[in-house]
C-alpha cells in the first residue's frame, strides 16, 4: 500500500517552517476531530493521518530522516512515537495535543466519540513487599513464598451500568478554547471510567468491590540480585475494581550481611587466618565456601597477603552471564601467647637464616596485590 506524503496529508510544501507545520496540523485536527465527526471512519482515518504526518514533520531528526529516505526511514525503531503498521493510537494522538493547543486545560481532553467503546480498564494498585536473602539465597536464585494481604475482587459482586455516564465511562461537556467551542471529554468521576457501578457487595468490601485477603504468593528471584534492587511482578499485585487487572507485585531485595563470607560485586571475600606453623609446614584446610565446604592445599611457605582463587565459585551475573570467584585471602596467625617451652622453641629459631625476611621479586606487597585485585 503506497502511504501518503506527509505534506500533502498537512497541505503544506516541503519548505514548510515549524509553525507553518503547526498551524496546518490544528487545522485538519479540528476539521476531521472525532467529536465533530461522530461515527465518521473515513474522518477518523483522515485524523489519524494527519497526526502521524505532524508526529514526523515537527520532530527534526523524523523530518530530516524523512526527507531522505521518505517513508521507507520510518519503518521499524524510528516509529518510536508508536505508529509501526497501524498507524498512531487515539491516546498518542491526545497526549500530542497539549503541546498543540497549549494547557491541559482548554482543548481537547479525551475522545468521547463513538458511545462507550473508549472505556477503560482500571489497574489495581501495586503491592510492595520487602524480601530478606542470604548469600545463599543471592548465589543460588531462590523459590520465595512470601504472605502478603492484598485487595482481591471480593465473591457476590454484581455490576450495573454506571447511572452518570450511562456506560460510556466519559462525561462531556461543552468549553471554550482557543479554537472557539469545543465538546470535551474527560472520565467520568462516578465510576472511573470503566461504565460500571457496583450494584451489590458482601459486607467487608470497599466501594470498589475489593476485600483484603491474605495470600501466600510464590516468587522466584533469580540468583545476583543486589541489597535496594526491586524486582516486579506482573499481575501479582491489588486486584483492579470491577474486573480491572490487577496491579505489580514490586519486591524489594533486603541483602543479609554473612557471618563469615564478604561480597563484592560478583566475587566472593573470604579472611582465613593461617596457623604459623601450617603456613610454614604447608597443610590441608577446609574452607567453607557459599556451596558448602571445600578442601584447598597450602603449599609450605605461604605468605601473608596471598589470595587463593576459587574460580567460579563466587554469585552469578543478574544478567545470566557468567560468575564470580570465591577470594581466600589468606592471613597468617603470629600467636599472642607462647608458653616457655614455646618460647624457647623459638628463640632457637630467632637466629635461623631460614626465618630471615627474604621477599624475591615475585612475592608481592600490598600495594602490588591491591593494584592487581582492582585490575
Ligand atoms: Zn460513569
Amino acid at each position: 500500500m503506497s502511504k501518503r506524503d506527509y505534506y500533502d496529508t498537512l497541505g503544506v510544501s516541503k519548505g514548510a517552517t515549524e509553525a507553518e507545520i503547526k498551524k496546518a496540523y490544528r487545522k485538519k485536527a479540528v476539521q476531521y476531530h472525532p467529536d465533530k465527526n461522530p461515527d465518521d471512519a473515513a474522518a477518523e482515518e483522515k485524523f489519524k493521518e494527519a497526526a502521524e504526518a505532524y508526529e514526523v514533520l515537527s520532530d527534526a531528526q523524523k523530518k530530516q530522516r524523512y526527507d531522505q529516505y521518505g517513508h521507507a526511514g520510518m519503518g521499524g525503531a524510528a516509529g518510536g512515537g508508536g505508529f509501526g503498521g497501524g498507524g498512531m493510537n487515539m491516546d498518542d494522538i491526545f497526549s500530542q495535543f497539549g503541546d498543540i493547543f497549549g494547557g491541559g486545560g482548554g482543548g481537547f481532553g479525551g475522545f468521547g466519540g463513538g458511545g462507550g467503546r473508549r472505556q477503560r480498564v482500571r489497574k489495581g494498585s501495586n503491592l510492595r513487599v520487602r524480601v530478606k536473602m542470604t548469600l545463599e539465597d543471592i548465589a543460588n536464585g531462590v523459590e520465595k513464598k512470601i504472605k502478603v494481604t492484598k485487595l482481591v475482587n471480593a465473591e457476590d459482586v454484581t455490576t450495573k451500568t454506571c447511572d452518570t455516564c450511562k456506560g460510556s465511562g466519559q462525561v462531556s461537556r461543552i468549553a471554550n478554547t482557543i479554537l472557539g467551542q469545543m465538546q470535551t471529554s474527560s472520565p467520568c468521576p462516578t465510576c472511573g471510567g470503566d461504565g460500571k457501578m457496583i450494584d451489590q457487595k458482601p459486607d467487608g468490601a470497599n466501594a470498589d468491590g475489593l476485600i483484603k485477603k491474605e495470600e501466600v504468593i510464590t516468587i522466584d528471584i533469580p540468583g545476583g540480585v543486589e541489597d535496594g534492587m526491586q524486582l516486579s511482578v506482573s499481575g501479582k499485585g491489588n486486584a483492579g475494581p470491577k474486573d480491572g487487572i490487577a496491579g505489580d507485585l514490586i519486591v524489594l531485595i533486603e541483602e543479609q550481611p554473612h557471618e563469615t563470607i564478604k561480597r563484592d560485586g560478583t566475587n566472593l571475600l573470604y579472611d582465613l587466618y593461617l596457623n604459623f606453623a601450617d603456613a610454614a609446614l604447608g597443610t590441608s584446610i577446609e574452607i567453607p565456601t557459599i556451596s558448602g565446604k571445600v578442601k584447598i592445599k597450602i603449599d609450605a611457605g605461604t605468605q601473608s597477603g596471598k589470595v587463593l582463587r576459587l574460580k567460579g565459585k563466587g554469585i552469578p551475573n543478574i544478567q545470566g552471564y557468567g560468575k564470580g570467584d570465591f577470594l581466600i585471602y589468606v592471613n597468617v596467625w603470629t600467636p599472642q601467647e607462647l608458653s616457655k617451652d614455646e618460647k624457647k622453641t623459638l628463640e632457637n629459631l630467632r637466629g635461623s637464616e631460614n626465618f630471615k625476611p627474604a621477599p624475591k621479586s615475585s612475592d608481592k606487597g600490598f600495594f602490588d596485590r591491591m593494584k592487581d585485585y582492582f585490575n
